[in-house]
């Protein structure tokens, strides 16, 4: 049986609950977005595009103001962008005002520490506001996959800094603990820039967007961790496709309140 392309989420998946990746990824049943996911598309879609804003009518006095301006109606686009899908989650407009207020003050703290950090640049560097800009400027959006690990992955930014290599991801996430899933995603992700690039990133992170940056150093034992869980992946996925084979893990994320697994019906963990 050929080795099926894995990502961080597909065996993050697989190691919360086989049943799921087995419907999920085999069975390939629909899944069903929420506005936790929606509007995790909408955030990452407005910072991926702040950086193409026009940088060079910065002054002192209006740096802050226009790229504070710039997060705010790039919100409002995308959250236009995503109208059907924002509609088809057919919340109340009292809930669906509350999600993107709570997404616009999520990017306006992203966009204030982003502000900072462009303030020290100007200052240790001694560069000017558009030439900050550009430094600070990441990689975004980038696929890589490995034929090797058969494994790929979009990192959200990839920011070099002197002779730092940082990678990154966002997270709208309410827990702002850098969990095992976490880590393991980070670990991944690391290990292909390694494979394509030939040498390691400095630090690997999640700038929560609630919050701020939290990096991990990157180093052969988080390297070690990926290619551990990428094999084992290999090892089960690529022997069998059969149902049972694929045991179910019910835990409180089968049903919570207010919410449920996508699979809940057709898996019926409870009898
Ligand atoms: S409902 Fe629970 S046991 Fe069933 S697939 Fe989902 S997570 Fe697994």
């Amino acid at each position: 049986m050929a080795k099926r392309v894995e990502s961080p989420s597909s065996i993050n998946t697989f190691k919360q609950c086989r049943r799921k990746y087995y419907y999920q990824y085999i069975e390939k049943l629909p899944t069903f977005p929420n506005i936790h996911t929606v509007r995790g598309n909408i955030a990452h879609s407005c910072l991926e595009h702040f950086y193409d804003i026009d940088a060079s009518s910065f002054t002192q006095e209006n740096f802050k103001q226009k790229c504070r301006e710039a997060v705010q109606k790039l919100l409002l686009h995308q959250w236009g962008a995503y109208k059907k899908e924002v509609e088809g989650l057919k919340l109340s407009q009292d809930q669906l005002r509350f999600y993107f207020e709570e997404t616009m003050l999520m990017l306006i703290n992203w966009v204030n520490q982003f502000l900072e950090k462009l303030e020290e640049t100007t200052r240790k560097k001694q560069i000017s506001l558009q030439e900050a800009f550009m430094y600070l400027t990441p990689v975004r959006e980038m696929e890589y996959t490995s034929n090797n690990y058969s494994v790929r992955g979009f990192i959200d930014a990839i920011q070099h800094l002197e002779d730092e290599v940082h990678i990154i991801d966002y997270k709208t996430n309410s827990s702002l603990e850098v969990k095992d899933s976490i880590r393991l995603q980070l670990a991944i992700y690391s290990l292909l820039y390694f494979e394509k690039h030939g040498k390691l990133p400095s630090k690997a992170g999640i700038f929560f967007l609630r919050h701020k940056l939290k990096l991990v150093p990157v180093d052969e034992e988080l390297l070690a961790l990926a290619k551990k869980e990428i094999e084992l992946i290999h090892a089960h996925t690529s022997t069998t496709e059969t149902k049972e084979d694929y045991p179910k893990t019910v835990t409180p994320l089968c049903k919570w309140n207010g919410g449920q697994c996508d699979f809940y019906e057709v898996c019926k963990p409870h009898g």
